[in-house]
């Protein structure tokens, strides 16, 4: 144990009494600090680029603290030797861990039933760590339709620039995976309910085709989030989250999570991760682990008004379809009721009986939402994905992806249902 200004007290003994030099045992509020100044003759303008840290034995914070450091000291050369050993060794530099980002990590692995996790700078960047980290050029990926549009991309550059070969699939068939298996199929990519019709994932029978075969499984649960499903759980060795969604779910912050099953590929991934600098920031991670706290409470009000907006939205002259995994009428409401027994997530979708005309009235009229991208967050947002997120695709690609010129996609947010639903049924009065 070391004073304010470095001086070490005898073991187990605290200093004590006001700031004082050089030959004090002496703290400012009667603190112990250790680790502070290890040169106490030092000049002020050393000393103080080594502020001295405040020691919280005894006691614990309850929030998470924020280690903003990028770089953390030791005192022998073989603690810092053995600090290079694996994802477990000691903190020694960001990009290989850092104290916050590992509370984060350590967390959603928890909750997704993980080995162990890697958070990342955004969602990308957890998606590019994990197929970077387990392909190479010549292998196979099977890969669904209906991916996050950046996803999709990844996987098409994959294709184009580096000879990895992928194979779409719809999400509800085993025997199309099980067709599209080759001898070089590495990796199966999908995504627990898709973008923006809700389309829920047959995780089980998919799955289980590729466990079957030796191929990875990698399910992106960002719109579900551990609390309503756990790939895991039905055998798969990755899973993603945009941690930017609901995870963190104040729209504050940019961050990823890879979560692997067992401590081999955590490991694997983990070097990868560091050979690409995709470490999440702590304050990311800070704000993430902030935001998770109330992620129960938050997904039960995501789910209760969307299911509440999505039957109000059925019942609308103006409104065509609903696309809501808790609606008896959508295609998947018997898998939806299996996969996710707790609630149906957040996001939904419409297709307005006016088309495009009608969406862009719509998305511009409502006044508590927001026009905006993005999901998973508070407040509740708009969009019209034919001329945003999906955009790339031709009238053929989006009538094939269930997306009409006049659809709307809506991430719920928490704000009062009757509120909400009369600010939409506002808009629609409009359109
Ligand atoms: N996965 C899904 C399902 C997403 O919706 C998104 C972003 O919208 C991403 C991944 C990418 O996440 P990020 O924007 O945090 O990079």
């Amino acid at each position: 144990m070391s004073d304010y200004l470095g001086h070490r007290a005898p073991d187990g003994q605290q200093a004590s009494g006001g700031r004082k030099a050089p030959d004090g045992q002496l703290t400012p509020d009667g603190h112990r600090i250790p680790d502070g100044h290890r040169a106490p003759d030092a000049r002020p303008e050393s000393r103080i680029v080594h502020p001295p840290l405040a020691d919280t034995t005894g006691s614990r914070p309850m929030g998470v603290p924020l280690h903003q450091s990028h770089l953390f000291a030791f005192d022998t050369s073989d603690a810092l030797t053995q600090a290079f050993s694996g994802p477990g060794g000691a903190f020694f530099y960001n990009r290989y861990g850092n104290p916050t980002v590992r509370s984060l990590e350590t967390a959603v692995a928890d909750l997704e039933g993980g080995a162990g996790a890697i958070a990342t700078a955004s969602g990308m960047g957890a998606i590019n760590t994990v197929l970077l980290a387990l392909l190479r050029s010549g292998d196979h990926v099977i890969a669904q339709r209906s991916l996050y549009g950046g996803t999709f991309a990844v996987l098409a550059d994959l294709a184009d620039r580096w000879g990895v070969e992928v194979t779409h699939v719809g999400g509800d068939d085993p025997a199309e995976v099980e067709a599209a298996l080759r001898p070089t199929t590495r990796l199966l990519h999908l995504e627990t309910i898709s973008n923006p019709t809700t389309r829920v994932t047959d995780l089980p029978g998919l799955i289980g085709v590729a466990k079957r075969a030796g191929v990875v499984s990698v399910v992106d649960n960002t719109f579900a989030t551990p609390l309503l499903c756990r790939p895991i759980e039905y055998g798969a060795d990755v899973v993603i989250h945009s941690a930017t969604k609901y995870l963190g779910g104040h729209s504050d912050v940019l961050v990823g999570v890879a979560v692997l099953a067992d401590a081999e590929l955590h490991r694997k991934v983990w070097h990868y991760a560091i050979e690409l600098g995709a470490a999440a920031d702590p304050f990311a991670a800070w704000l993430t682990l902030r935001g998770l706290q109330t992620l129960a409470l938050r997904v039960r009000r995501h789910c209760e008004s969307a299911l509440d907006l999505a039957g109000r939205l059925a019942a609308h002259p103006a409104v065509g379809a609903v696309h809501y995994p808790g609606l008896p009428g959508h295609p998947d409401h018997d898998l939806a009721r299996r996969l996710l027994p707790d609630g149906h997530g957040g996001v939904l979708a419409f297709d307005l009986v006016g088309g495009r005309e009608a969406a862009r009235t719509f998305t511009e009229s409502v006044r508590l939402a927001a026009l905006a991208p993005s999901l998973g967050g508070v407040h509740t947002l708009v969009l019209h994905p034919a001329s945003t997120s999906h955009r790339q695709l031709d009238d053929v690609e989006l009538a094939a992806a269930g997306i009409g010129p006049g659809t709307v996609r809506v991430s719920v947010g928490i704000e009062h249902p009757e509120d909400l639903w009369a600010d939409v049924e506002g808009a629609l009065a409009k359109v």
